[in-house]
């Protein structure tokens, strides 16, 4: 498991507000909210960012984004739109070296992101 944060929430050994979950993923509240609903979606494998994707992942990856599509109707928010974004690098604020599918949703977001 190692230091990884989202290995260890993936594993159980921290806590996280967990919504929803599959053998494969994993879905969570973000402990610092950037929206009135903003999820992360993560592979229970450690995978380091969308780099690191291999042709292997394709079962993960469906049920990565099948789970966000389910979360946006749970939370009602597949009306009103939402947002999924994958950061990877420093350019982009990846923070987290374990591949999360942010879902941000429940107010009007602007575009282009800072
Ligand atoms: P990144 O900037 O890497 O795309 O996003 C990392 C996200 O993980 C951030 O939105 C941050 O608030 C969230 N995060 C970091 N540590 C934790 C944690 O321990 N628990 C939860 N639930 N979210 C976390
Ligand atoms: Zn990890």
């Amino acid at each position: 498991m190692g230091e990884c944060i989202f290995c260890r929430i993936a594993f159980k050994a921290i806590p996280a507000k967990i919504i929803s979950e599959t053998s494969l993923a994993l879905a969570f509240h973000d402990i610092n909210p950037q929206a009135p609903l903003h999820v992360l979606i993560i592979p229970k494998e450690h995978i380091g960012s969308v780099l690191e994707i291999k042709a292997q992942h394709s079962v993960l990856l469906k049920e990565m984004f099948l789970m966000a599509q389910d979360i946006a109707r749970q939370e009602k928010v597949d009306q009103s739109g939402f947002r999924l974004i994958f950061n990877c690098g420093p350019h982009a604020g990846q923070a987290v070296d374990h591949l999360h599918l942010h879902l941000l949703g429940r107010r009007k977001l602007s575009w282009p992101p800072g």
